[in-house]
């Protein structure tokens, strides 16, 4: 199986709920983002009222159900979770809004996959906090409109280019999270080893830090198996030698490409001369969904310098060729 579809697409262990940053003091990282939230949240608190729609967006694992949840405990509201695929009927988001109270915080996840029919009631709810419901059919059918307390919606995407335009305008914020540096990766890798009791010197850090795609999910991932290697190879602290055996057995790469990454970089260079490539040819012939590629795959690939999108298709850029140790086949006349 794909190790890091695995990671990023598994839901969410006890575990990793119990290393989740519970305040903005706690959260390490997207600086930026974590400055407007707090100035959103300061003025709403002090002016009495619920915080304004925002839109958190950037690739899976990096701390957007996180800040959902630190949104709440700031604002003291409930936050309730739901995904985009989940709500599938106009009547499931009136369930999930008629239950609120003033200043909630509904959380969509995958906002960009709801279903269309329902997305339209999403507009009157944001913007007016009114659901006009149609019941009955035929010569019956009547609207009923249903008022729903003052809530906050935090969506999320990884693409605000995947949520259409009125649904986008309706967010009063707008913000992405970026891969994190590895200085920050150092300090959340520190800190999950801190909360789980394990040992590990500056180095041994320093190595699943830079080993995890900038990506806290994966970082925290890492930790375990890496301590868990610790403990059955070594004296169970994690050093570097540690980390690096344990990150080997598990096929990631000093760069924290794993198997998929590569085979998607060597296929391109060894079948098609490094592109471009369509995405559906690229996932037919490494035998995994378009979706995976494109979600969990592909923007390492692209933020890293390896791979870059262009209308005709993917390519590969120099650097991949030479990670990939095929350098010497790149056709460098074009
Ligand atoms: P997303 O919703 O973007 O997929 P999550 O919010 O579920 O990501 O984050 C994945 C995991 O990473 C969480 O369990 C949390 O423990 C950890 N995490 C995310 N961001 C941070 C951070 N800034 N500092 C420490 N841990 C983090």
């Amino acid at each position: 199986t794909d190790y890091l579809q695995h990671v990023l697409e598994a839901p969410e262990t006890a575990q990793e709920k119990a290393l989740r940053p519970l305040s903005f003091a706690d959260f390490n990282g997207q600086g930026k983002t974590i400055e407007r939230l707090e100035v959103m949240v300061g003025a709403a608190r002090s002016r009495g009222e619920a915080l304004n729609h925002i839109l958190l967006h950037g690739p899976p694992g990096l701390g957007k159900t996180t800040l959902a949840l630190i949104l709440g405990s700031e604002m003291g509201a409930q936050v309730r979770q739901t995904s985009g695929p989940v709500v599938e009927k106009p009547g499931d988001l009136a369930g999930l809004l008629t239950g609120m109270d003033e200043g909630d915080i509904l959380f969509i996840d995958e906002i960009h996959r709801i279903p269309k029919t329902v997305e339209e009631y999403l507009y009157s709810a944001m913007e007016d906090f009114r659901i006009d419901i149609m019941i009955d059919q035929g010569p019956n059918a009547r609207s009923v409109r249903l008022n729903i307390p003052r809530f906050t919606l935090v969506g999320a995407t990884t693409r605000t280019g995947l949520l259409t335009a009125p649904l986008r305008s309706r967010f009063t914020l707008q913000t992405r999270l970026s891969y994190y540096p590895i200085a920050t990766m150092e300090k959340i890798v520190r800190r999950t080893c801190k909360l789980l009791g394990v040992e590990a010197d500056a180095d041994g850090i320093a190595e699943v830090a830079r080993r995890a795609r900038g990506t806290p999910r994966i970082a925290n991932n890492l930790v375990n198996f890496v301590r868990d290697y610790a403990q059955q190879r070594s004296d169970g602290k994690i050093t570097r030698p540690v980390a690096e055996a344990a990150l080997e057995l598990l096929e990631i790469d000093t760069h924290g490409l794993d198997e998929m990454d590569k085979r998607i970089l060597r296929l391109m260079a060894e079948n098609y001369k490094g592109g471009p490539v369509g995405l559906g040819t690229i996932a037919v012939a490494v035998g995994e969904e378009e979706h995976t590629l494109e979600e969990v795959h592909e923007p390492y690939l692209i933020q890293e310098g390896y791979l870059a999108r262009t209308p005709q298709g993917r390519v590969l850029t120099p650097k991949a060729w030479q990670i990939i140790g095929l350098d010497h086949l790149r056709d460098k006349s074009s």
